[in-house]
C-alpha cells in the first residue's frame, strides 16, 4: 500500500477553498490507521500577488490559504485572519506610509514579520512558509512557485497616460475596473520552479488545476520558465476545474483579466486556453459546471475528455464532492 500524491496548482481565495474540499475528501477516502493507502497533497501556490510593503514580505495567496487550511481566516469577509483589528496600520498612515486601500491587520502583520525575518535570515521563501505552516498545520505541503520574487504588474490607461502598477493596486484600488492592457510578470526570466515543486510535479499520481484566476493565479505559475515543461513532462494526468460558470467569474473579477489576454470569459475558452495535452496543451481532463453541459460534448469533440458537475464551492460537503470528482476523472484509485 503507499501514498497516492497529489499536486494542486493554486492560487489564492478559490485555490483555498478547493483544497480544503481535497483534503476532506482525500482524509474519507484514506482514513489513518486502516493500514491502507494514505494521500498527500502538495500545494504549488502563486506568488506574483507578492511585495514588499511598509518593509514586510507579504504573500497573499499562499497566507489565503495557509490561514484557510489552519482554520484561521475570516470566513465573513474572506480574506485574513479572523477577529482583527488594525491598530498597526493606524500607525503606519499617520507615518504616509503603506497602501490606504490595502489595510494590513495587527494579526497578519504578525505572519508578514515572520516571514521578513525568516528570509533575513536567510531562509528562501520555500523553507520560511514551511516554517510558517509549522505553527498552521494545513495538512497540505505549501510550496511557492518559486524561490526568486516575480511580481505580477498591470498596464493601464488612465486620464490619457500610461500606468504600470503592482497587480493589487489595479485588483483593489482600481476593482480591475480600469481595462487591463497587459500584465508583466517582473522578475520572471530570472526565476525558475524550486526543486520541490519540480519534484511534486514529477512524482504525482495526479496533477490538478484548482478553479483559480486562469491568467493572475495559474497563468502565472505556468509563466515560470520550465514549469509548463515540468508539467507536460508528468506522467500523472492532469485534470483541471473551471473558475467560469455560465459565462461569469464565480467571484472577483477573473473576467476583467480574461478579457485582457484576449480569451472568452467561458468555460470552453479557458480549457483551449490551457489546452489539451494531446494536441499540445497541458490538460488530460476538464470539469464545467452542470449549467454549461453544452460545453461537454464541444471540448470532448476537441480530444479533451470533459465532465459536468456542480462547481460551486458552496460548503465543505460541495468542495469535497467537487475533488471527489476531478479525481474520478482523473481515474485516481480510491
Ligand atoms: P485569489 O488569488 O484570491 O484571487 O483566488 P484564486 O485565483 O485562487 O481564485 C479566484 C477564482 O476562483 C475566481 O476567479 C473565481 O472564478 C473562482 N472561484 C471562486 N469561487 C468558486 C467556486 O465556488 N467554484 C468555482 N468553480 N470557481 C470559483
Ligand atoms: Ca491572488
Amino acid at each position: 500500500m503507499g501514498t497516492v500524491k497529489v499536486t494542486v496548482l493554486a492560487g489564492g481565495v478559490g485555490g483555498a477553498r478547493f483544497l480544503k474540499g481535497l483534503r476532506t475528501e482525500l482524509r474519507r477516502a484514506y482514513p489513518n490507521g486502516d493500514g491502507g493507502s494514505t494521500a498527500e497533497i502538495t500545494a504549488v501556490v502563486n506568488t506574483g500577488d507578492d511585495m514588499w510593503l511598509t518593509g514586510l514580505r507579504v504573500c497573499p495567496d499562499l497566507d489565503s490559504i495557509m490561514y484557510a487550511l489552519g482554520g484561521g481566516n475570516d470566513e465573513q469577509r474572506g480574506w485574513g485572519r479572523a477577529g482583527e483589528t488594525e491598530r498597526v496600520s493606524a500607525e503606519l498612515s499617520a507615518y504616509g506610509i503603506g497602501w490606504p486601500w490595502f489595510t494590513l491587520g495587527d494579526l497578519d502583520i504578525g505572519t508578514h514579520i515572520a516571514r521578513s525575518s525568516f528570509l533575513r535570515d536567510g531562509l528562501t521563501l520555500t523553507e520560511a512558509t514551511a516554517r510558517l505552516c509549522e505553527r498552521w498545520n494545513p495538512g497540505v505541503r505549501l510550496l511557492p512557485m518559486s524561490d526568486q520574487p516575480v511580481e505580477t504588474h498591470v498596464e493601464f490607461m488612465l486620464d490619457g497616460k500610461r500606468h504600470i502598477v503592482h497587480f493589487e493596486e489595479w485588483w483593489v484600488k482600481h476593482r480591475a475596473a480600469v481595462p487591463a492592457k497587459r500584465f508583466i510578470q517582473v522578475g520572471v526570466e530570472a526565476a525558475h520552479p524550486t526543486p520541490q515543486v519540480l519534484s511534486a510535479i514529477a512524482h504525482a499520481d495526479v496533477v490538478l488545476l484548482a478553479p483559480s484566476n486562469p491568467v493572475v493565479s495559474i497563468g502565472t505559475i505556468l509563466g515560470v520558465p520550465g514549469m509548463r515543461e515540468a508539467l507536460r513532462a508528468t506522467r500523472a494526468p492532469i485534470v483541471g476545474v473551471s473558475p467560469i460558470i455560465s459565462g461569469a467569474a464565480v467571484r472577483g473579477y477573473a473576467d476583467a483579466c480574461l478579457t485582457a489576454i484576449g480569451v472568452e470569459t467561458s468555460a470552453v475558452a479557458v480549457a483551449k486556453h490551457y489546452g489539451a495535452r494531446p494536441r499540445g496543451g497541458l490538460l488530460d481532463g476538464w470539469l464545467v459546471d452542470e449549467a454549461d453541459a453544452v460545453a461537454v460534448p464541444v471540448l470532448e469533440a476537441s480530444g479533451l475528455p470533459t465532465r459536468a458537475v456542480p462547481l460551486w464551492m458552496r460548503d465543505a460537503d460541495t468542495s469535497a464532492q467537487l475533488a471527489a470528482d476531478a479525481l474520478a476523472l482523473a481515474r485516481v484509485p480510491r
